[in-house]
């Protein structure tokens, strides 16, 4: 069933130095199933009756981490092989310091040790509850995993509600699974999800930024944004966006998104980088462009509407889905250039041209201008900025008309906020 070529040879070294100090090990989870399917595994994890502590006696290389889900690193250079000890059921050690469990059902700590048979309970879905022996060539399949891969199945094991509601990052990944394996999700499965989505605002805002990433860098962005939003699991991790695109009649700001994630498919098909800095810039583009219309003010600058309404929507997001610094850094800084883009004129264009971000804003700039938000001529007329000969630039600078001293225009006075994004 499975090829012994495909086979990753650190795995299989940890499969067998566990055997020969008398341990049960198999490699589990998503590296079985994508095996099985064909596809290429993203890693590879090993499950084991040892418990991390022996893991950690047995090999050199090894680190002990996590506190929620304790479990062991094997490193092999910049290689990780992770090895987890058999799980077993919470129901028998309820009072245990090893598990414990939020009044909503939501599992904090999972380090109730167990058989094999236990720990294939108490995977999320049956076809990621497959594990592979690597001395008999054989799988163990406690969950009906196989029948389920071959149905084109998710099918979550156990009592759908009720593991969400241990842990409803389940949702996400059923999600996510479905859309990247091509799978339907099984009717059971699939019931509670808009009926429990509002759970996802429980989980730790780091987690759920890690998930995001899988969910959007995965090369099916846009698949994965829909099926999202159908289950309402999107308006949860990013209420700000679904209201704020909600409100925008103009359809210029879901144009955008999808877009967006368009290009980060495309970019990754073609094995470009792609940065979540751009991608949530453009997420929480709407609500940052109609917070600073809705503050134009002639008593703030155009940079400070701008400075305070990046940080505001930033810091409000991070309530829900944390974005760390390296990324939300970038990001505000992608959406305070954009007024700077509306100068044609003098050094300013050069200046900006120079700036180490210059190429992102840009590339937000037309996406701005696709949607229709802004005017595409100038987007056209920054491309051809670079394009030129530097010599030539010069040349393309737009004159300025003179300052009048007595401006009657409201928002002129001071050139200030006649950059501002146009109105919905
Ligand atoms: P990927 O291809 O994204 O790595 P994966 O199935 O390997 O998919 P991981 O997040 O690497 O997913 O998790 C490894 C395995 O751990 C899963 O296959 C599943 O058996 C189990 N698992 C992971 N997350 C959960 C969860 N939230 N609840 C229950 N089991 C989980
Ligand atoms: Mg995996």
């Amino acid at each position: 069933m499975i090829p012994e070529q495909d086979l990753n040879n650190r795995a299989l070294k940890v499969l067998r130095t566990l055997k020969q100090h008398g341990y049960d090990a198999y490699i589990v989870g998503g590296a079985v199933r994508d095996l099985i399917l064909d596809l290429h595994p993203k890693d590879f994890d090993v499950a084991t009756n040892a418990t991390p502590e022996q893991i950690k006696s047995v090999f050199k290389n090894c680190r002990l981490i996590g506190r929620r889900f304790r479990l062991a690193h094997i490193y092999f250079g910049r290689e990780i092989i992770e090895v987890a000890t058999f799980r077993g059921s919470h129901e028998s050690a309820e009072h245990d310091s090893h598990a414990q469990t939020a009044d909503c059902g939501r599992i904090l700590r999972d380090n109730v040790y167990g058989t094999l048979e236990e720990d294939a309970l108490r995977r999320d879905f049956t076809i990621n509850s497959m594990y592979f022996d690597a001395s008999a060539m054989e799988v163990v399949d406690y969950a009906e995993g196989f029948s389920d891969l071959k149905k084109k199945l998710i099918k979550l094991i156990g009592d759908p509600e009720q593991r969400y509601r241990e842990d409803p990052v389940r949702m996400l990944r059923a999600i996510r699974f479905a859309v990247k394996l091509g799978f339907n999700i099984a009717s059971a499965t699939e019931e509670p999800i808009k009926r429990l989505s509002h759970l996802l605002s429980n989980i730790p805002p780091a987690r759920l930024f890690d998930e995001s990433l899988k969910l959007f860098m995965g090369g099916k962005a846009l698949a994965t944004y829909e099926k999202l939003c159908e289950y309402r699991l999107f308006q949860v991790m990013f209420p700000l966006t679904a209201e704020a695109v909600a409100k925008d009649d103009s359809g210029r700001a879901q144009a955008m998104l999808v877009q967006a994630l368009k290009n980060t498919d495309i970019r990754i098909a073609q094995e470009k980088p792609v940065t979540p800095a751009f991608l949530f810039a453009t997420f929480l583009w709407e609500p940052v462009r109609q917070l600073i219309e809705n503050n134009t003010n002639e008593r703030r600058s155009e940079n400070e509407i701008y400075y305070e309404a990046a940080e505001e929507i930033a810091r409000e997001q991070a309530q829900i889905v944390s974005i760390p610094k390296r990324f939300s850094m970038p990001m505000k800084e992608i959406w305070r250039m954009q007024p700077r883009f509306m100068s044609r004129s003098g050094k300013r264009p050069f200046r900006l041209l120079e700036h180490q971000r210059f190429r992102a804003a840009y590339d937000f700039l037309l996406l701005r201008a696709d949607s229709g938000e802004v005017d595409k001529e100038i987007a056209d007329w920054w491309t051809r900025f670079q394009e030129v000969d530097p010599a030539q630039r010069s040349s393309m600078l737009i004159k300025q008309p003179k300052k009048r001293k007595h401006s009657r225009g409201k928002h002129n006075k001071h050139g200030r906020n006649k950059h501002l994004p146009p109105q919905a």
